[in-house]
């Protein structure tokens, strides 16, 4: 049978149910979205047989003329979507991307301040058990009490630590980070400024973020959180210079990776034609709006939003003095078929597997077609849940609200 489900009833019933799951549950988390059907359709396509080591018109291979014109389209693109002059689409993730960074413009042991895991950075941005923290000597930022990024800290930690990089970006911030201030510290000890905007990636394209190109030496991203396009990863520069260009093409490949995925790499090309139509712009601005009706009902429900609403498409729900945990809050809701991620908040007291908060985001939602409306419909019953979170009934009349209001949105249909 050339069908999966002929061959592997097994896998394809595992298949099968996931997106059943991804239809009839609401998805908050806020690193994940819907890729479209072109999206899937180019992922799934002959492309995935294809060896290209190398880059365009430069292959280590014979027969890369059709893949050589989906690379250069996704270059192409992605450079009109960020404004930006150098583009790597090759790398295989996030984490991917940037390790590239790194190995192209440090050396073992050279110093690195980026934000810490703890108060919303990424694992990548210096994390100890991440290589980042264990090749480079890592310094870390936070928040302050309210939960704002704290600029004097920086600059402090900066002058005295003298980083070689200083990596902007996060995984878990609701405000928006002032890039030119961050790049203003980074020349005043003479550090590389680096930006991993994986998160609001989408924003950006869409000019609902500040883009962090006209100031970073480098960025980063992912391609498959607000961008909505394949699981994937690319570096973008802006005036970056001939010498750092030719650093990260050839740590990108030979030093890091082997053969590009050309059936992510044509995925990503849809995507960023996608992500250039103006209809991406209207979606962009309604995944913020959608995540402060969001916050806003939070915080008239009682709860505590992290720096105290969102400018982007997410929000840190901070249960510190609540009795429910962060992991109690995730499965509660999980069982009324609404998907979080328990998320450490600053300064938490219990521990990264424990801890007490949760972060939630709009991006899949809105792809769905979710409005203010429905959002500010869904977090009165997410707070029902956390009001009482061991209470079965209260769960199961919110489980059945979320399964008629997801089968108003189909995903795919
Ligand atoms: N950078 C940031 C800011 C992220 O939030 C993430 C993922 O959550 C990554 C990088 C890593 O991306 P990947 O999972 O593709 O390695």
């Amino acid at each position: 049978d050339s069908r999966i489900e002929g061959f592997d009833p097994e896998l394809a019933k595992a298949i099968s149910s996931e997106r059943q799951r991804q239809e009839d549950h609401v998805e908050l988390i806020a690193s994940e979205n819907y890729a479209s059907p072109r999206v899937l359709e180019a992922q799934g396509s002959v492309l995935t047989n294809k060896y290209a080591e190398g880059y365009p018109g430069k292959r280590y291979y014979g027969g890369c003329e059709y893949v050589d014109v989906a690379e250069t389209l996704a270059i192409e693109r992605v450079k009109q979507l960020f404004d930006c002059d150098y583009a790597n689409v090759q790398p295989h993730s996030g984490s991917q991307a940037n390790q590239a960074v790194y190995f192209a413009l440090l050396n073992p042991g050279d110093t690195i301040l980026g934000m810490s895991l703890a108060h919303g950075g990424h694992l990548t941005h210096g994390a100890k058990v991440n290589l980042s923290g264990k090749l480079f000597n890592a310094v870390q930022y936070g928040v302050d009490a309210n939960g704002l990024i704290d600029y004097d800290e920086v600059q402090r930690l900066a002058s005295e630590h003298k980083p070689k990089m200083l990596i902007g970006g996060f995984s878990a911030y609701s405000q928006v980070v002032d890039w030119a201030r961050m790049r203003k510290i980074a020349d005043s000890v003479g550090a590389l400024f680096f930006v991993d905007m994986a998160h609001v990636a989408g924003l950006v394209a869409a000019g609902v973020y500040p883009s962090p190109l006209p100031h970073a030496h480098v960025v980063t991203s992912t391609t498959h959180k607000t961008l909505r396009g394949p699981r994937g990863g690319i570096v973008v520069a802006k005036g970056a210079g001939a010498e750092i260009e030719k650093k990260l093409q050839s740590i990108v490949f030979p030093a890091l990776q082997g053969g590009p995925l050309m059936h992510v790499i044509a995925a990503k090309a849809v995507a960023f034609k996608e992500a250039l139509d103006p209809e991406f712009k209207t979606y962009q601005a309604q995944v913020v709006k959608n995540a402060q009706a969001m916050a806003k009902t939070f915080i008239g429900r009682g709860y505590k939003i992290v720096s105290g609403g969102t400018e982007n498409h997410l929000m840190l729900i901070d249960l510190i003095v609540r009795d429910v945990t962060g992991k109690d809050a995730e499965a509660a809701l999980g069982n009324a078929h609404i998907t979080v991620n328990k998320n450490a908040v600053p300064n938490d007291p219990r521990s990264p597997f424990i801890t007490s908060g949760l972060r939630v985001g709009t991006p899949a939602v809105t792809t769905r077609g979710y409005k203010e409306t429905d959002c500010v419909d869904l977090t009165n019953w997410i707070c029902d849940v956390l009001d009482a979170p061991t209470d079965a009934d209260v769960i199961a009349k919110v489980r059945d609200k979320v399964t008629v209001q997801c089968k108003a949105f189909p995903v795919y249909g």
